[in-house]
């Protein structure tokens, strides 16, 4: 019986010990919450492979790129004043050597494409002349959705109010001020959730994640409602996906180096 015993606790413990699968993964571990897998599940499907760009701050494999300083072919003429408004006409800025310049003047532009929940890349160089103070300095913006903007500013030893400094959610949240010198190429690295909407009713607010030059300036903030001067932002329905919109502030902003990933957020 002793025997039988010893033998039983050896078979118990062998069913511990990793499946058939155990070189890529277990089966006699637990589940995870709220999910249909084991940790370290070998039949939970991997993810996709993105290959990353050859050089820091390019685009990866699954990335669109939006610009990368010849042509303005994913773009149009826009109107931030009136998100609803759409145009086909081309761009009026200009591009010169890898970068577009803001043409005062001449208008927002917009892309053709629409999108809902996206990671972005942008570069940006304010003038390298200064020329105005506080808001009137390097103006320019990234508006997520026509809507929500990021602000563009030469923050650089600019006072302006805190709300409307580079990487705020213009009007809303300022965090740190992480601004290069003026002239000087500057990236955004940007999470943006779009709300959602059931007919009237908001049923999550955008929310934005921004990087400075690799300093955070916004973790996952919770926007207020699409950007307004002098004024309270509120949500109101909206499509779930729209275009990405840079600012004419009449400021000669530049920028270049333009990708985004479409990412889908529960
Ligand atoms: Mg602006």
């Amino acid at each position: 019986m002793r025997i039988l015993a010893i033998l039983m606790t050896a078979i118990a413990a062998m069913s511990q010990t990793p499946t058939e699968n155990h070189d890529l993964g277990y089966k006699n571990t637990p589940m995870l919450p709220g999910l249909p897998f084991h940790v370290h599940d070998p039949d939970r499907p991997r993810p996709s492979v993105v290959t990353p760009a050859a050089q820091i701050g390019g685009a990866p494999s699954d990335a669109i790129v939006l610009f990368d300083g010849k042509d303005f072919s994913k773009w149009t003429s826009a109107n931030r004043s009136d998100p609803k408004s759409s145009t086909t006409e081309p761009p009026s800025w200009n591009i010169e050597k890898g970068y577009m310049e803001v043409v005062p003047g001449k208008g927002d532009i917009a892309t053709k494409e629409q999108f809902g929940d996206v990671q972005l890349h942008i570069e940006w160089a304010s003038p390298a002349v200064v020329k105005g103070t506080s808001q009137g300095r390097g103006n320019s913006g990234v508006f997520l959705q026509k809507r929500f903007e990021v602000q563009v500013l030469d923050s650089f030893e600019n006072p302006t109010y805190a709300d409307g400094q580079a990487g705020a959610i213009y009007g809303q949240w300022p965090l740190v001020n992480a601004a290069r010198k003026p002239g000087e190429w500057q990236a955004y690295d940007i999470v943006f959730e779009a709300p959602h909407f059931e007919g009237e009713k908001l049923l999550k607010p955008a929310f934005l994640t921004v990087f400075h030059n690799g300093v955070l300036v916004q973790y996952r903030r919770e926007v207020m409602g699409p950007t307004m001067h002098q004024k309270l932002a509120t949500y109101v329905p909206q499509p779930a996906e729209d275009s990405l919109l840079l600012q004419n502030h009449g400021n000669p902003v530049r920028y270049r180096n333009i990708w985004i990933r479409k990412i889908k957020i529960p």
